[in-house]
């Protein structure tokens, strides 16, 4: 047993799929309880009775009241929280909202997310910007001296992976933050794979801007998304419709001074329902409680692979997140996905490209992903490392 708060019985009830199968993909996809499908369902059906907008007009109190659900668990003002549709929408919308001009530096790290990464590079071509990498430490991490280091007062941005994709890793981000303020530049956070399974409050880290994904360990529907934009920050948004703007005759339109400025008008209200409702679970287990539960869940996943021959565990940093990332030796990662689903096992495989500088760097070309949620029980991560020894290359 771990001893670490979570009332397993209650949340595994929550979550029928967490009994019929190993779910190991939470960074992937994770499965949402019950309170967030029946939120998600139920107004999809209110729909098909009433239609979308008396349905949407019904609960307007509840939709209104997810920006302090938001706001509170990821330490945040109200005004602060937009929703979006996902971690990219919310990215790319705040990207592209800081002002860049030629001349101009962007700083990422290794850990760099790879849409992120194109949506960068191919800006900074357009406008005449330059990018440069932020070298990792001896763990593996974000070096935060390095980082000092790069900036000066051409870098406007400085783009954050708090728990990248495709490894155990963990960055420094307050340092980072702390550092790239000192130097007058911006800071966008992707807390994508970080938030709902560790502590992501805006007041704590103090990032400027935050993207995070509603699907992943937040464990709400596909296709949500936050971003948090702290107040005053200077941006120039660009994605903008009646929604976050008015127009006024002949020409003139006028910004909300909010984060709903980062808004479209039109969203799937049974989806917002549902992340809200998952937001609001969280809350109730209480991230300090899960995160020290996906940890301990973590770490004995990888220890126990450590253990078995064959199998490389390719995790990095001093601090480590819920994700483990490991190959077998003579067997392909999909074939390894395969395999275990076969013994109803749910873990990615996946290439290079989610972080294709930390990937090549470590000459690796692939790997195998399992990220185990609260929800999963002692006795399955014993299962799981039985089925990885027992696989053999075909
Ligand atoms: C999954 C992921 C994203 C993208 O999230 P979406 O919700 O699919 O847009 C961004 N950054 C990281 C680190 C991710 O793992």
């Amino acid at each position: 047993m771990f001893d670490d708060g979570i009332d397993l019985e209650a949340v595994r009830t929550d979550t029928p799929g967490a009994r019929e199968r190993i779910f190991l993909d939470s960074a992937g996809s994770s499965l949402p309880p019950e309170p967030v499908l029946r939120e998600t369902i139920s107004h999809l059906r209110r729909e098909s009775e009433v239609g979308g907008y008396r349905a949407a007009a019904e609960r307007a109190d509840d939709l209104e009241k997810g920006y302090a659900v938001a706001a509170n668990f990821l330490g945040c003002e109200p005004e602060e929280v937009a929703f979006t549709e996902s971690a990219t929408r919310s990215w790319l919308n705040a990207f592209t909202a800081v002002p860049l001009a030629e001349g101009d530096r962007v700083l990422i790290s290794e850990a760099e997310y790879g849409s992120n990464a194109v949506a960068i590079y191919h800006r900074a071509r357009l406008v005449g910007a330059q990018v440069d990498v932020i070298p990792s430490d001896s763990t593996g991490a974000l070096d935060v001296g390095a980082l000092r280091e790069l900036l000066d007062e051409r870098v406007k941005l400085v783009s954050l992976v708090h728990a990248p994709t495709n490894s155990g890793l963990v960055n420094p981000v307050r340092e980072a933050v702390a550092v790239a303020h000192d130097a007058g530049a911006l800071v966008l956070l992707d807390a994508c794979q970080s938030a709902g399974q560790m502590r992501v409050r805006a007041d704590e880290i103090g990032a400027d801007l935050i993207s995070v994904t509603g699907r992943k360990w937040l464990r709400g529907p596909r296709g949500t998304g936050v971003l948090v934009v702290r107040d005053g920050v200077e941006l120039c948004p660009t994605q903008i419709d009646q929604h976050g703007a008015t127009w006024r005759i002949p020409d003139s339109v006028e910004l909300r001074s909010d984060a709903r400025v980062h808004e479209l008008w039109e969203f799937s209200v049974a989806d917002r329902l549902g992340l809200i409702a998952a937001l609001r679970y969280a809350d109730e287990i209480g991230i300090d409680v899960i995160e020290r539960a996906v940890r301990a869940r973590a770490g004995a996943l990888r220890e126990g692979l450590t253990g078995i021959p064959r199998v490389r565990v390719h995790d990095i940093g001093a601090v480590r997140s819920g994700i483990v990332s490991f190959s077998v030796d003579g067997i392909g990662a999909e074939a390894v996905k395969d395999a275990l689903r076969g013994k109803r096992i749910t873990v990615s495989a996946a290439g290079a490209h989610g972080a294709l500088l930390d990937m090549s760097r470590r000459g690796l070309t692939e790997f195998v992903r399992a990220s185990p949620h609260y929800f999963v029980s002692p006795e399955q991560i014993s299962s799981f490392l039985e089925a990885v020894s027992g696989l053999s290359p075909a």
